[in-house]
């Protein structure tokens, strides 16, 4: 124990000090460092290879609904900005912009990429000429950048990973459809990849994407109560299609504006994931990204025979497809603990003269903090289905806990003891955006989404008839 508590010590209370927790976790444990310019960070080989497994599980989902990829300028002319009146007004405020270059003034100022609807517009408008043309589905995955003043790695940088899809469509039913499909792609990417449960739904007018004419999100609930938007599929009528020519001739021979979609998550993903399963010991990362699955540690190294019967296990489990560390380092097997677990490796085997002698491998799994004693000749299916297990209770805490913790609020001030609480508060809302301030202001908290169905009879705000009804929340 007192070896544990030499580790827990270095990390902040997950309970009282959930802000400093997640600064040191994603510090200690090397997933970022700060980068040198205020707003950046740099993310390390740890975190970077949990991006590349949402990568890869993200890119197939895409694929197999026809989407391919391509890649887009990072300059955009600061011209094609102010062609979508309420795009330019939305992103103004964050936009970073060239003025000079090879050593003289630029004739016209370029913006550095926060987001790519009026670049992709621009070209797919010189690409789309007929109907056999669309759908027309492309994807970029790519860096953007959205000034910010302060530093919160993952959640709230300047520049941050996505992956941005662009689609246009013949018609406006398909382009939404689309849209809302993207959006059940991504919530069951939430939970069968990351093992974290969502709540989807239509953003509200202020909360909509400049220039969209409906935006979607998925939400999560954090460790503290505090929603994370975690994904967003926007529908774009023909907005954007018409600011930028994207024209194309129907069966009829009738030139017509095509309709856009656009859809994106982002590393924000990790720090949803870092905060959804994280515990006082550090990471608890889902099997399906995480970056080694199964870490192996010797125990009594120099004893005959230990080094080769956990090497060869090793090679098994790595031949059985898992991503398999051997800790042979010549630190004690009680800091290679304390290691891994902050780590958040899902499974931790040890292995000693005694197992080997017995046949057996002790196995400890990060999510419940439990040992077993388990078959080492049956080590792969065991690897499997602990694996799967690992997920499947990662999921099923979080989604618990989410349940559990969204309440209803017919007044202003049930509101703010839900939010206050570490709660999602469910209310009715008439629809004017003044009762929407009214909630920010009083509670501080957001409309995250909208319910599909209107249960509610009241505004939480002003009595009036319930509209829709939304769900509350203090939001990263
Ligand atoms: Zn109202």
């Amino acid at each position: 124990m007192a070896k544990d508590n030499q580790f827990v010590s270095q990390i902040a209370d997950i309970e009282t000090d959930f802000p400093q927790w997640y600064t040191d976790v994603v510090v200690k444990t090397k997933l970022v460092d700060y980068g040198p310019v205020k707003g950046t960070m740099v993310i390390r080989p740890y975190g970077y290879a949990i991006w590349e497994n949402i990568q890869k599980e993200l890119d197939s989902r895409f694929k197999a609904m026809g989407v391919e990829n391509a890649y887009f300028p990072l300059l955009i002319p600061m011209s094609f900005m102010t062609k979508e009146a309420e795009h330019v007004e939305g992103f103004a405020p964050e936009v970073a912009v060239v003025t000079h270059a090879g050593g003289a003034k630029l004739e016209e100022p370029l913006v550095v990429r926060p987001t790519s609807e009026t670049i992709i517009g621009y070209m797919m408008g010189k690409w789309v000429e007929s109907w056999r043309d669309l759908p027309l589905r492309q994807n970029q995955w790519c860096n953007v950048m959205r000034w910010e003043k302060t530093t919160r790695p993952f959640l709230r940088t300047s520049e941050f990973l996505w992956q941005e899809g662009h689609s246009v469509f013949a018609t406006g039913e398909e382009a939404e459809t689309e849209t809302l499909n993207m959006l059940r792609l991504y919530e069951e990417f939430a939970k069968n990849v990351l093992c974290m449960p969502v709540l989807t739904g239509r953003k509200t007018e202020k909360e909509k994407f400049a220039g969209a004419v409906a935006t979607y999100g998925m939400e999560a609930m954090m460790h503290d109560g505090k929603s994370l938007q975690s994904g967003t599929t926007h529908y774009m009528g023909q907005n954007f299609a018409k600011a930028f020519g994207v024209q194309f001739t129907g069966k009829d021979g009738v030139l017509e504006h095509g309709y856009t979609m656009s859809y994106g998550v982002s590393t924000r993903l990790i720090g949803a994931l870092i905060m959804t399963h994280g515990d006082q010991r550090g990471l608890v990362l889902p099997p399906p990204v995480a970056p080694v699955q199964v870490v192996i540690v010797p125990i009594a190294a120099k004893k005959e025979g230990v080094t080769e019967a956990c090497a060869a296990l090793c090679g098994r489990l790595q031949k059985a497809g898992f991503r398999v560390k051997l800790d042979d380092s010549e630190n004690s097997p009680g800091w290679k603990f304390n290691e891994w677990e902050m780590k958040g490796v899902p499974i931790r085997i040890e292995l000693g003269p005694r197992d080997i002698e017995n046949g057996k491998m002790t196995v400890f799994r990060r999510d419940t903090c439990e040992k077993n004693e388990l078959d080492l000749a049956a080590a792969e299916r065991e690897t499997g289905a602990s694996l799967a297990e690992i997920s499947e209770n990662l999921y099923r805490k979080a989604e618990k806990r989410m349940h559990e913790r969204i309440v209803d609020a017919d007044t202003l001030d049930g509101l703010l003891k839900g939010v206050d609480g570490g709660n999602f508060v469910r209310a009715g809302w008439c629809g004017c955006r003044a009762c929407e301030d009214k909630v920010k202001e009083f509670a501080q908290a957001t409309a995250r989404v909208m319910d599909k169905e209107n249960s509610a009879q009241k505004c939480v705000v002003c009595g009036k008839p319930s509209v829709h009804t939304v769900l509350f929340a203090r939001a990263y």
